[in-house]
Protein backbone atom coordinates (compact mmCIF):
# COMPACT_ATOMS: atom_id res chain seq x y z
CA UNK A 1 0.00 0.00 0.00
CA UNK A 2 1.32 3.30 -1.11
CA UNK A 3 1.38 6.78 1.87
CA UNK A 4 -1.94 8.27 0.65
CA UNK A 5 -4.25 4.59 1.07
CA UNK A 6 -2.64 4.26 4.16
CA UNK A 7 -3.77 7.50 5.67
CA UNK A 8 -7.12 6.81 3.89
CA UNK A 9 -7.20 3.29 5.73
CA UNK A 10 -5.98 5.50 9.33
CA UNK A 11 -9.38 7.88 9.03
CA UNK A 12 -11.66 4.76 8.30
CA UNK A 13 -10.11 2.92 11.13
CA UNK A 14 -10.18 5.67 13.66
CA UNK A 15 -13.45 7.66 11.83
CA UNK A 16 -11.27 11.12 11.48
CA UNK A 17 -13.35 13.54 9.28
CA UNK A 18 -10.77 15.74 7.91
CA UNK A 19 -7.28 15.81 6.85
CA UNK A 20 -4.66 18.43 7.30
CA UNK A 21 -1.79 17.85 4.83
CA UNK A 22 0.65 20.27 5.93
CA UNK A 23 2.92 21.61 3.45
CA UNK A 24 4.98 18.65 2.37
CA UNK A 25 4.68 15.00 0.44
CA UNK A 26 0.74 15.32 -0.40
CA UNK A 27 -0.24 18.88 0.35
CA UNK A 28 -0.72 19.55 -3.38
CA UNK A 29 -0.57 15.59 -4.74
CA UNK A 30 -4.30 16.50 -6.55
CA UNK A 31 -4.48 12.81 -7.06
CA UNK A 32 -4.11 12.43 -3.45
CA UNK A 33 -6.98 14.81 -2.54
CA UNK A 34 -9.26 13.24 -5.22
CA UNK A 35 -9.06 10.41 -3.42
CA UNK A 36 -9.64 12.10 -0.07
CA UNK A 37 -12.71 13.33 -1.77
CA UNK A 38 -13.68 10.42 -3.26
CA UNK A 39 -14.12 8.53 0.23
CA UNK A 40 -15.86 11.61 1.16
CA UNK A 41 -13.26 12.73 3.84
CA UNK A 42 -12.85 16.39 3.70
CA UNK A 43 -9.41 17.88 2.71
CA UNK A 44 -7.83 21.17 4.82
CA UNK A 45 -7.25 23.06 1.10
CA UNK A 46 -8.58 23.55 -1.94
CA UNK A 47 -9.99 21.39 -4.32
CA UNK A 48 -8.17 18.62 -6.54
CA UNK A 49 -9.26 20.72 -9.19
CA UNK A 50 -7.66 24.08 -8.27
CA UNK A 51 -4.38 21.99 -7.37
CA UNK A 52 -4.70 20.29 -10.78
CA UNK A 53 -4.54 23.45 -12.48
CA UNK A 54 -1.86 25.40 -10.31
CA UNK A 55 0.41 22.08 -10.06
CA UNK A 56 1.27 22.81 -13.59
CA UNK A 57 3.06 26.18 -14.31
CA UNK A 58 1.85 26.74 -17.66
CA UNK A 59 -1.48 26.24 -17.23
CA UNK A 60 -1.50 28.07 -13.80
CA UNK A 61 -0.22 30.90 -15.68
CA UNK A 62 -2.53 31.36 -18.45
CA UNK A 63 -5.25 30.87 -15.57
CA UNK A 64 -3.53 33.44 -13.74
CA UNK A 65 -2.92 36.22 -16.87
CA UNK A 66 -6.86 35.60 -17.60
CA UNK A 67 -7.68 36.63 -14.11
CA UNK A 68 -5.71 40.14 -14.36
CA UNK A 69 -2.49 38.76 -12.88
CA UNK A 70 0.91 40.42 -14.66
CA UNK A 71 3.20 37.34 -15.51
CA UNK A 72 6.87 36.94 -16.91
CA UNK A 73 6.51 37.44 -20.26
CA UNK A 74 7.33 34.25 -21.93
CA UNK A 75 6.44 31.11 -24.28
CA UNK A 76 3.03 31.01 -24.73
CA UNK A 77 2.00 27.34 -23.37
CA UNK A 78 4.61 24.85 -23.43
CA UNK A 79 7.95 24.75 -26.34
CA UNK A 80 7.76 21.46 -28.42
CA UNK A 81 11.06 21.66 -30.00
CA UNK A 82 14.48 23.24 -29.90
CA UNK A 83 13.68 25.16 -32.91
CA UNK A 84 10.43 26.73 -31.47
CA UNK A 85 12.90 27.70 -28.09
CA UNK A 86 15.64 29.12 -30.18
CA UNK A 87 13.55 30.99 -32.05
CA UNK A 88 11.40 32.28 -29.00
CA UNK A 89 14.83 33.18 -27.51
CA UNK A 90 15.63 35.89 -30.17
CA UNK A 91 12.11 36.71 -30.06
CA UNK A 92 12.36 37.69 -26.17
CA UNK A 93 15.55 38.66 -26.33
CA UNK A 94 18.12 36.84 -23.81
CA UNK A 95 18.65 35.98 -21.33
CA UNK A 96 16.08 33.36 -20.76
CA UNK A 97 15.04 30.49 -18.80
CA UNK A 98 13.44 27.58 -19.56
CA UNK A 99 10.86 26.03 -16.91
CA UNK A 100 9.49 21.99 -16.64
CA UNK A 101 6.17 23.01 -16.16
CA UNK A 102 5.52 19.90 -13.50
CA UNK A 103 8.91 21.72 -11.76
CA UNK A 104 9.26 22.47 -8.83
CA UNK A 105 12.05 22.70 -5.23
CA UNK A 106 14.18 24.87 -8.02
CA UNK A 107 14.22 21.85 -10.25
CA UNK A 108 13.93 21.94 -14.05
CA UNK A 109 14.92 25.14 -14.38
CA UNK A 110 17.79 26.49 -16.89
CA UNK A 111 19.12 30.02 -17.88
CA UNK A 112 19.71 30.20 -21.35
CA UNK A 113 22.27 33.94 -21.84
CA UNK A 114 22.95 33.69 -24.88
CA UNK A 115 21.50 31.67 -28.56
CA UNK A 116 24.76 29.41 -27.55
CA UNK A 117 23.26 28.14 -24.46
CA UNK A 118 19.86 26.98 -25.25
CA UNK A 119 20.42 23.62 -26.90
CA UNK A 120 21.79 22.68 -23.78
CA UNK A 121 19.28 24.40 -21.43
CA UNK A 122 16.28 23.49 -23.85
CA UNK A 123 17.47 19.56 -23.51
CA UNK A 124 18.38 20.08 -19.32
CA UNK A 125 15.47 21.31 -18.26
CA UNK A 126 13.37 18.59 -20.23
CA UNK A 127 15.39 15.08 -19.22
CA UNK A 128 14.84 16.84 -15.41
CA UNK A 129 11.36 17.23 -15.99
CA UNK A 130 10.94 13.82 -17.60
CA UNK A 131 13.14 12.41 -14.63
CA UNK A 132 12.17 13.93 -11.35
CA UNK A 133 8.17 14.74 -12.38
CA UNK A 134 7.66 12.45 -15.16
CA UNK A 135 6.66 15.56 -17.68
CA UNK A 136 9.00 16.67 -20.29
CA UNK A 137 7.14 19.65 -21.09
CA UNK A 138 8.64 22.78 -20.88
CA UNK A 139 8.30 26.74 -21.70
CA UNK A 140 10.26 29.59 -21.44
CA UNK A 141 9.96 33.09 -20.15
CA UNK A 142 11.91 36.05 -19.88
CA UNK A 143 14.91 35.84 -17.62
CA UNK A 144 14.94 38.78 -15.27
CA UNK A 145 18.48 40.00 -14.13
CA UNK A 146 18.10 41.72 -10.32
CA UNK A 147 14.20 40.65 -9.26
CA UNK A 148 13.48 40.18 -5.67
CA UNK A 149 11.02 37.35 -4.60
CA UNK A 150 7.55 38.60 -3.37
CA UNK A 151 5.04 36.18 -2.66
CA UNK A 152 1.72 37.33 -1.40
CA UNK A 153 -0.59 34.99 0.83
CA UNK A 154 -3.83 34.90 0.19
CA UNK A 155 -6.77 33.07 2.10
CA UNK A 156 -10.58 32.28 0.05
CA UNK A 157 -13.39 30.35 1.50
CA UNK A 158 -14.36 28.73 -0.71
CA UNK A 159 -17.31 30.18 -1.72
CA UNK A 160 -16.06 33.61 -3.86
CA UNK A 161 -14.72 35.56 -0.78
CA UNK A 162 -11.04 36.14 -0.14
CA UNK A 163 -8.67 38.31 0.96
CA UNK A 164 -4.99 38.74 0.97
CA UNK A 165 -1.69 38.77 3.95
CA UNK A 166 0.24 41.40 2.37
CA UNK A 167 3.90 39.82 0.97
CA UNK A 168 7.11 38.21 1.97
CA UNK A 169 10.53 38.97 0.86
CA UNK A 170 12.19 35.75 -0.09
CA UNK A 171 14.97 37.09 -1.96
CA UNK A 172 17.62 35.14 -0.19
CA UNK A 173 17.81 32.17 -2.13
CA UNK A 174 20.68 29.23 -2.59
CA UNK A 175 20.14 27.14 -5.80
CA UNK A 176 16.74 28.84 -6.15
CA UNK A 177 15.70 27.73 -2.77
CA UNK A 178 14.72 30.20 0.04
CA UNK A 179 16.52 30.33 2.56
CA UNK A 180 15.46 33.51 4.76
CA UNK A 181 12.06 35.11 4.48
CA UNK A 182 10.25 38.23 6.13
CA UNK A 183 7.48 39.94 6.04
CA UNK A 184 6.39 43.03 5.01
CA UNK A 185 9.04 43.50 2.63
CA UNK A 186 11.65 46.14 2.94
CA UNK A 187 11.42 47.16 -0.63
CA UNK A 188 7.25 47.31 -0.73
CA UNK A 189 5.13 50.26 0.01
CA UNK A 190 1.79 50.16 1.54
CA UNK A 191 0.29 51.26 -1.71
CA UNK A 192 2.17 48.60 -3.85
CA UNK A 193 1.25 46.43 -1.22
CA UNK A 194 -2.81 46.77 -1.75
CA UNK A 195 -2.74 47.31 -4.90
CA UNK A 196 -1.46 43.66 -6.12
CA UNK A 197 -2.87 42.04 -2.78
CA UNK A 198 -6.20 43.53 -4.30
CA UNK A 199 -5.66 41.31 -7.87
CA UNK A 200 -4.27 38.50 -5.98
CA UNK A 201 -7.40 38.48 -3.89
CA UNK A 202 -9.42 39.18 -6.66
CA UNK A 203 -8.02 36.36 -8.60
CA UNK A 204 -8.52 33.80 -6.15
CA UNK A 205 -12.09 34.77 -5.63
CA UNK A 206 -13.19 34.58 -9.02
CA UNK A 207 -12.37 31.13 -8.94
CA UNK A 208 -13.84 30.13 -5.56
CA UNK A 209 -10.53 29.13 -3.96
CA UNK A 210 -10.95 27.37 -0.55
CA UNK A 211 -8.03 27.80 2.15
CA UNK A 212 -4.91 29.12 2.05
CA UNK A 213 -2.76 30.01 -1.41
CA UNK A 214 0.49 31.52 -2.16
CA UNK A 215 1.15 34.05 -5.26
CA UNK A 216 4.61 33.75 -6.08
CA UNK A 217 5.91 37.03 -7.88
CA UNK A 218 9.13 38.38 -9.16
CA UNK A 219 9.13 42.05 -8.91
CA UNK A 220 11.65 44.46 -10.62
CA UNK A 221 11.90 48.11 -11.14
CA UNK A 222 8.74 48.22 -9.15
CA UNK A 223 7.21 45.73 -11.74
CA UNK A 224 5.62 42.23 -10.38
CA UNK A 225 5.67 39.39 -12.64
CA UNK A 226 3.57 36.04 -11.85
CA UNK A 227 5.76 32.98 -11.45
CA UNK A 228 3.76 30.43 -10.34
CA UNK A 229 0.85 29.66 -7.26
CA UNK A 230 1.57 27.19 -4.35
CA UNK A 231 -1.89 25.38 -3.35
CA UNK A 232 -0.92 25.34 0.65
CA UNK A 233 0.11 26.29 3.53
CA UNK A 234 4.12 27.40 2.97
CA UNK A 235 7.53 26.61 5.03
CA UNK A 236 7.34 30.36 5.47
CA UNK A 237 3.96 30.78 6.43
CA UNK A 238 5.15 32.26 10.38
CA UNK A 239 6.23 35.50 9.21
CA UNK A 240 2.91 36.38 8.07
CA UNK A 241 1.14 35.17 10.98
CA UNK A 242 3.39 36.98 13.26
CA UNK A 243 2.34 40.12 11.97
CA UNK A 244 -1.02 39.81 11.51
CA UNK A 245 -1.35 37.86 14.39
CA UNK A 246 -3.68 35.05 12.69
CA UNK A 247 -2.92 31.50 12.74
CA UNK A 248 -3.45 30.11 9.20
CA UNK A 249 -3.89 26.73 10.54
CA UNK A 250 -6.98 27.61 12.41
CA UNK A 251 -8.20 29.64 9.53
CA UNK A 252 -7.52 26.57 6.98
CA UNK A 253 -9.61 24.14 9.60
CA UNK A 254 -12.62 26.56 10.08
CA UNK A 255 -13.32 27.07 6.29
CA UNK A 256 -12.63 23.39 5.53
CA UNK A 257 -15.44 22.89 8.26
CA UNK A 258 -17.69 25.55 6.51
CA UNK A 259 -17.62 28.23 8.48
CA UNK A 260 -16.66 31.71 7.44
CA UNK A 261 -13.49 33.10 7.72
CA UNK A 262 -12.57 35.23 10.93
CA UNK A 263 -11.12 38.68 9.68
CA UNK A 264 -12.70 40.42 6.89
CA UNK A 265 -9.44 42.94 4.48
CA UNK A 266 -10.21 45.42 7.04
CA UNK A 267 -9.32 43.55 10.05
CA UNK A 268 -5.51 42.63 8.35
CA UNK A 269 -3.48 45.08 9.87
CA UNK A 270 0.70 44.44 10.00
CA UNK A 271 1.99 44.94 13.12
CA UNK A 272 5.96 45.16 13.29
CA UNK A 273 8.26 43.02 11.19
CA UNK A 274 8.87 39.22 11.03
CA UNK A 275 12.07 37.20 9.98
CA UNK A 276 12.47 33.34 9.53
CA UNK A 277 15.45 31.86 9.05
CA UNK A 278 15.41 27.88 7.93
CA UNK A 279 17.96 25.83 9.71
CA UNK A 280 18.86 23.20 7.85
CA UNK A 281 21.16 19.88 9.30
CA UNK A 282 23.83 20.67 6.17
CA UNK A 283 27.99 21.38 6.12
CA UNK A 284 29.10 24.57 4.78
CA UNK A 285 30.35 25.86 3.03
CA UNK A 286 28.97 22.88 0.16
CA UNK A 287 25.70 22.84 2.21
CA UNK A 288 25.67 18.91 2.39
CA UNK A 289 23.18 16.98 3.87
CA UNK A 290 24.26 16.09 7.53
CA UNK A 291 21.95 13.48 9.04
CA UNK A 292 22.88 12.02 12.43
CA UNK A 293 22.02 12.19 16.07
CA UNK A 294 21.35 15.39 18.06
CA UNK A 295 23.53 15.17 20.91
CA UNK A 296 22.28 18.48 22.82
CA UNK A 297 19.55 20.77 21.66
CA UNK A 298 18.31 23.96 23.32
CA UNK A 299 15.87 26.21 22.07
CA UNK A 300 15.47 29.97 22.12
CA UNK A 301 12.53 31.58 23.97
CA UNK A 302 11.70 34.68 25.09
CA UNK A 303 9.27 37.57 23.60
CA UNK A 304 8.78 37.43 19.84
CA UNK A 305 10.68 34.12 19.33
CA UNK A 306 8.90 31.00 17.76
CA UNK A 307 10.66 28.09 17.36
CA UNK A 308 9.11 25.74 14.87
CA UNK A 309 10.78 22.56 15.64
CA UNK A 310 10.82 18.71 16.28
CA UNK A 311 14.64 18.21 17.69
CA UNK A 312 15.28 17.13 21.30
CA UNK A 313 18.13 15.00 22.38
CA UNK A 314 19.20 12.08 21.06
CA UNK A 315 16.75 13.02 18.09
CA UNK A 316 18.66 11.11 14.97
CA UNK A 317 18.03 12.71 11.67
CA UNK A 318 17.17 10.61 8.80
CA UNK A 319 18.88 11.09 6.00
CA UNK A 320 15.73 10.36 3.55
CA UNK A 321 13.92 13.39 3.59
CA UNK A 322 15.01 17.14 2.91
CA UNK A 323 17.14 18.82 5.84
CA UNK A 324 15.13 21.47 7.02
CA UNK A 325 15.12 20.68 10.83
CA UNK A 326 13.59 23.35 12.05
CA UNK A 327 12.35 27.09 11.52
CA UNK A 328 13.22 30.26 14.02
CA UNK A 329 10.85 32.59 13.56
CA UNK A 330 11.19 35.92 15.44
CA UNK A 331 9.15 39.10 15.65
CA UNK A 332 9.68 42.65 16.47
CA UNK A 333 8.48 46.42 16.04
CA UNK A 334 10.45 46.83 13.24
CA UNK A 335 12.99 45.58 11.20
CA UNK A 336 15.48 46.44 12.98
CA UNK A 337 14.48 45.15 16.22
CA UNK A 338 13.49 41.50 14.76
CA UNK A 339 16.92 41.93 13.17
CA UNK A 340 18.63 41.88 16.99
CA UNK A 341 16.18 39.42 17.91
CA UNK A 342 17.35 37.45 15.73
CA UNK A 343 20.86 37.79 16.27
CA UNK A 344 20.04 36.62 20.35
CA UNK A 345 18.10 34.02 19.52
CA UNK A 346 20.71 32.68 17.11
CA UNK A 347 23.43 32.91 19.88
CA UNK A 348 21.04 31.15 22.36
CA UNK A 349 20.47 28.12 20.05
CA UNK A 350 22.43 24.63 20.60
CA UNK A 351 22.24 22.41 18.13
CA UNK A 352 24.84 19.53 18.70
CA UNK A 353 25.77 16.36 17.16
CA UNK A 354 25.47 17.38 13.06
CA UNK A 355 26.47 20.29 11.74
CA UNK A 356 23.88 23.31 10.78
CA UNK A 357 23.34 26.51 9.00
CA UNK A 358 23.32 28.58 11.85
CA UNK A 359 26.51 29.92 11.37
CA UNK A 360 25.77 31.02 7.91
CA UNK A 361 23.09 33.39 9.55
CA UNK A 362 24.94 34.55 11.94
CA UNK A 363 27.62 35.51 9.38
CA UNK A 364 25.14 37.35 7.09
CA UNK A 365 23.92 39.19 10.06
CA UNK A 366 26.67 40.97 9.73
CA UNK A 367 26.36 41.90 6.27
CA UNK A 368 25.18 45.63 5.46
CA UNK A 369 23.15 44.32 2.66
CA UNK A 370 20.84 41.91 4.77
CA UNK A 371 21.01 45.00 7.67
CA UNK A 372 19.59 47.40 4.69
CA UNK A 373 17.70 44.62 3.36
CA UNK A 374 18.57 45.90 -0.12
CA UNK A 375 19.17 42.52 -2.04
CA UNK A 376 17.70 40.69 -5.04
CA UNK A 377 17.29 36.59 -5.65
CA UNK A 378 21.07 36.06 -6.79
CA UNK A 379 22.95 38.13 -3.96
CA UNK A 380 23.39 34.91 -1.91
CA UNK A 381 24.81 32.92 -4.24
CA UNK A 382 27.52 36.17 -5.27
CA UNK A 383 27.91 37.02 -1.13
CA UNK A 384 28.50 32.91 -0.85
CA UNK A 385 30.82 32.75 -3.99
CA UNK A 386 33.10 35.79 -2.33
CA UNK A 387 33.23 33.84 1.30
CA UNK A 388 34.52 30.92 -0.29
CA UNK A 389 37.32 32.84 -2.21
CA UNK A 390 38.48 34.31 0.62
P1 LIG B 1 9.95 26.26 -8.13
O1 LIG B 1 8.56 25.76 -8.37
O2 LIG B 1 10.99 25.25 -8.48
O3 LIG B 1 10.14 26.88 -6.78
P2 LIG B 1 9.66 28.93 -9.34
O4 LIG B 1 9.03 29.11 -10.67
O5 LIG B 1 8.85 29.30 -8.14
O6 LIG B 1 10.18 27.41 -9.23
O7 LIG B 1 11.02 29.72 -9.26
C1 LIG B 1 11.91 29.59 -8.17
C2 LIG B 1 12.97 30.66 -8.22
O8 LIG B 1 13.67 30.62 -9.48
C3 LIG B 1 12.46 32.09 -8.11
O9 LIG B 1 12.25 32.49 -6.78
C4 LIG B 1 13.61 32.83 -8.78
O10 LIG B 1 14.72 32.90 -7.91
C5 LIG B 1 14.01 31.92 -9.92
N1 LIG B 1 13.27 32.26 -11.18
C6 LIG B 1 12.14 31.67 -11.63
N2 LIG B 1 11.72 32.25 -12.78
C7 LIG B 1 12.60 33.24 -13.08
C8 LIG B 1 12.70 34.23 -14.14
N3 LIG B 1 11.81 34.29 -15.12
N4 LIG B 1 13.74 35.11 -14.07
C9 LIG B 1 14.65 35.04 -13.06
N5 LIG B 1 14.62 34.14 -12.06
C10 LIG B 1 13.60 33.25 -12.04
Amino acid sequence: MCSSDLILAACEITGAQAIHPGYGFLSENAQFVQAVEDHGITFIGPTAEHIRVMGDKITAKETMKALGVPCVPGSKGGVPDLATAQRLGEELGYPVIVKATAGGGGRGMKLARNAGEMESAFLTARSEGKAAFGNDEVYIEKYLTTPRHIEIQVFGDGKGGAVHLGERDCSLQRRHQKVLEEAPGPAISAEERARIGAICADAVAKINYAGAGTIEFLYENGEFYFIEMNTRLQVEHPVTEAVFGVDLVREQIRVAAGLPMSFTQEDLQINGHAIEVRINAERLPNFSPCPGRITQYHAPGGLGVRMDSALYDGYVIPPYYDSLIAKLIVHGRDRTEALARLDRALGELIVDGVDTTVPLFRALLGEPAVQTGDYNIHWLEHWLETQMAV
